[in-house]
């Protein structure tokens, strides 16, 4: 998986592509499909939802710039396999999902491993998570009609934002950096994300 889809694909962040390959990306999946949770795709993990493709996962995490030191925001829980990845790339995670089936799976998955700076709530990740702001990252994993204007809010000065943007069915992966005078968006690649529901989102229909 790592050296054909991502070194193949142009991922070459060396920290991300440990962490990729050490993560038991199959435990995060049903056990009927843990045969097929190193492919290169997005894979079922109920109430309509999805693991993102491995590629995307690198992507976006490789657009975060992360050092190591960092407090990220990740909106869509979903598996709990991109949290896996943040929380060994990162100092603490927070991660928010708005079907709470979803997210005691995932806590589960992160006791059962050990990840003990990833920390899951369970709400409209449309509002940020305002308690707990402010981030050094955000990373949103689901697709949204446009920037929602909480994650600015929440973000320190350098901060990095990772977001699809675009239709319900198809997106466009930003990079938004936070400066002094406002922000820098940076466009990446084309993608295709499950909507991102909520006040400042999709409506769930
Ligand atoms: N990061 C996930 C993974 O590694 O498996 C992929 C998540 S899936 C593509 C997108 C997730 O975003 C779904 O679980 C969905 O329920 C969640 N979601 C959609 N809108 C949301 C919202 N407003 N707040 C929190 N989670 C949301």
């Amino acid at each position: 998986m790592v050296e054909k889809q991502l070194e193949g694909r142009g991922v070459k962040d060396e920290r991300v592509l440990e962490a990729m390959r050490k993560i038991p990306r199959h435990l995060f999946v049903s056990e009927e499909l843990q045969e097929r949770a190193y492919d290169d795709c997005a894979l079922p993990i109920g109430e309509g939802q999805t693991i993102s493709q491995p590629y995307m996962v690198a992507c976006m995490t490789e657009l975060l710039s992360l050092k190591g030191v960092e407090k990220v925001l990740e909106i869509g829980t979903g598996s709990g396999y991109q949290s896996a990845v943040l929380s060994s790339l990162s100092a603490e995670v927070h991660t928010v999902e708005r079907i709470p089936s979803l997210a005691s799976r995932a806590e589960q998955i992160f006791k059962d491993l050990n990840y003990v700076n990833v920390h899951v709530h369970v709400s409209d990740g449309t509002l940020g998570l305002p308690e707990q702001a402010p981030f050094d990252c955000i990373i949103v994993t689901a697709g949204a009609p446009n920037v929602p204007g909480p994650y600015i809010d929440q973000m320190n000065v350098g901060g990095r934002l990772v977001i699809p943007v675009g239709g319900r069915y198809a997106q466009t992966l930003y990079r938004i950096q936070k400066t002094s005078e406002g922000s820098e968006r940076q466009e990446s690649t084309a993608c295709v994300f499950v909507p991102l529901i909520g006040k400042e989102g999709w409506s769930d229909s």
